[in-house]
């Protein structure tokens, strides 16, 4: 099933023939800030699904091109990222062979703010910053389902609900400054996500997935998430070494090769089989 936020985040299926809307039967749908109601259906999907179907077909659908997309997972508790997770995108950062480079094995992983998400509707702002490098990364998301501490690898799978497109939008390192990560990737809309998020089922096996990335239709980014160097597995297992994973959560599984430069009036897409299409235009941010 495909779930999106859209309007005054009302609650949809996304379905071939349009959005079908679900909120009533969201448990406490609310959509003032903390906005944690999809957090919530997402808690209690085995036993609502039924639900959410039945009313999904009793809907009569709005075309899609006649709604405004929100962010289709709006808050998150948790945005968990892994960093250096492909060989060939640690040797273009570092200008040299990544055999030997510390990779998201050791580093495990960092946290971007909830607060910079934005939905397949919204523009990517980039703050006046001169001389800084702001990029994009396309990134294969994921969002687990139920809580989840000290799972090991072969159990991880199943703390799996469902995926989505993430753009990591990042301000290098540059000009003297070496800001804190999460800092440079925690700028207001610097997590676009969307367009809706895909249940697990649905998706099968994630290494089968392509993820593309254009700037401006030019191809940036195509690869294959069975080149992860940690796999979805392992990142599971060691984020919930740390700390218990909550429904919600949503994972970056890192950046391919091919990542560069983005700047106002560009237009940044991204696409993953079976999963979606994001495309957002990049602007100065105007506060
Ligand atoms: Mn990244």
């Amino acid at each position: 099933m495909r779930l999106v936020v859209y309007d005054d985040y009302r609650v949809g299926v996304l379905a071939d023939d349009g959005v079908r809307d679900v909120t009533a039967v969201v448990p406490g749908w609310d959509p003032t800030p903390p906005q944690v109601f999809m957090n919530r259906l997402i808690a209690a999907w085995e036993r609502l699904r039924p639900a959410i179907e039945e009313a999904a077909a009793r809907a009569t659908p709005r075309p899609l091109a006649s709604v405004r997309l929100r962010p289709p997972l709006p808050a998150p508790l948790h945005i968990y990222a892994a960093p250096s997770n492909y060989y060939a995108h640690i040797a273009e950062m570092r200008g040299a062979p990544a055999a030997d480079a510390t990779t998201a094995r050791e580093l495990g992983f960092f946290l971007k703010a909830p607060g910079s998400i934005c939905g397949p509707s919204d523009a990517i702002e980039l703050p006046d910053r001169p001389g800084r490098r702001f990029d994009h990364e396309s990134e294969l998301a994921f969002i687990i389902g139920k809580e989840a501490r000290g799972v090991a690898r072969a159990q991880a799978m199943d703390y799996v609900w469902g995926y989505t497109c993430l753009l990591d939008i990042t301000m290098r390192a540059g000009g003297g400054r070496n800001e804190e990560r999460s800092l440079r990737k925690s700028f207001a809309t610097f997590t676009p996500i969307g367009p809706a998020l895909v249940t697990a089922d649905e998706v099968g096996d994630y290494r089968a997935l392509r993820v593309r990335c254009w700037v401006n239709g030019e191809l940036r980014q195509d690869a294959s998430p069975s080149d992860l160097i940690v796999d979805i597995p392992e990142l599971i297992e060691i984020a919930s070494a740390t700390l218990p994973l909550q429904p919600g959560d949503l994972f970056a599984t890192g950046s391919p090769p091919g990542v560069g430069p983005i700047r106002p009036g560009d237009e940044v897409v991204m696409e993953i089989d079976r999963i979606g299409r994001l495309a957002l235009p990049v602007r100065a941010r105007g506060w």
